[in-house]
């Protein structure tokens, strides 16, 4: 079947499921012309907790779907790949998690949302890349916190704090892998684009940017913003997203190398298996998800800037 066909499909056995289909900012775009929403992984679970849907088919990686089960609990949660995984999130175990802390007793642990829900339990707070710093300057009794598992996430909102920031030495291979010299290098060949840059980039990268932002931030951004040339260091799967909603702007990836493979593990027939199979299932054990649960939910209570 062709992707018209397949997309038809998809949204028929939606449709007779009761189903709703949510893709991240840095899937196919193809999976993201068919979805119900596109967004970023927290901002889609939280969306989802809103529908009538009783199952979520999740169209990104393992710790996404884990975050819709911790945020749905009474949804059904697919992810259409078993094997969609973060290496981000995979550097880092509650176990460790749990020495580290017995390393600094009273420090409190800042999470970032890409992470297993079993980290998340450990943790007292979770943040996203739109709002590290803010929950970090949120924990006002605290002199030092402990921020896992994205270093240059930490090393990002050590520059707007206070704080003494302990990091995890975790990163996201792709992000991490975008080097200063390369972007010099687009920015030569583009002078009049603006550098947008996600935080999970190394600081060198994050010197050179105009704006530093999440992905939900950066669509934000280039919707308000009156410049027309842009070059985009994150996923190249958001290029797409920019250009459906702005296209009389130019979009230049900062690295065209920048695709997570897992993030690209997901085709239209594994959404269609998913869908008639129902299945695999993620679901979060209800301890482990309650605990985690409170950690998001300290993060919704930090009022935004
Ligand atoms: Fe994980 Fe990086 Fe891929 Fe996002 S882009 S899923 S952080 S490896």
């Amino acid at each position: 079947m062709n992707f018209k066909a397949l997309q038809k499909k998809i949204r028929q056995l939606l449709k007779e499921k009761n189903a709703i289909l949510l893709a991240h900012n840095y899937q196919r775009p193809e999976i993201q012309d068919v979805a119900d929403l596109t967004g970023d992984s927290l901002g889609l679970s939280l969306e989802a907790a809103k529908t009538e849907a009783e199952i979520i088919v999740f169209c990104g990686v393992h710790f996404m779907a884990e975050t819709a089960s911790i945020v749905c609990p009474d949804k059904v949660v697919l992810l259409p790949v078993i094997s969609a995984g973060c290496p981000l999130a995979d550097m880092i175990t509650a176990p460790a998690l749990a020495q580290k802390k017995a390393q600094y007793p009273g420090v409190p642990v800042v999470s970032y949302v890409n992470s297993p829900a079993s980290v998340k339990a450990e943790s007292d707070i979770c943040c996203t890349s739109a709002n590290a710093v803010q929950v970090v300057n949120s924990l006002v009794k605290d002199d030092t916190v402990l921020m896992t598992p994205d270093k240059n996430l930490a090393h990002y909102a050590q520059r707007h704090t206070d704080k003494e920031i302990l990091c995890w030495e975790g990163f996201c291979t792709y992000h991490d892998s975008l080097a200063p010299e390369q972007v010099m290098m687009v920015k030569r060949d583009h002078p009049h684009a603006l550098l947008l840059a996600h935080p999970e980039c190394r600081p060198a990268v994050i010197n050179l940017a105009d704006e530093v932002k999440s992905t939900s931030g950066m669509l934000d951004y280039v919707r308000r913003s009156p410049a027309k040339e842009f070059i985009i260091a994150t996923e190249t799967g958001i290029i797409h997203t920019l250009e459906t909603q702005n296209p009389d702007k130019i979009f230049i990836p900062a690295d065209e190398r920048m695709v997570c493979t897992d993030m690209k593990k997901i085709h239209l027939d594994d959404i269609v298996h998913a869908l008639v199979t129902q299945s695999p299932v993620i679901k979060v054990e209800e301890d482990t998800r309650v605990k985690a649960y409170r950690a998001v939910e300290r993060m919704l209570e930090v009022p935004r800037d």
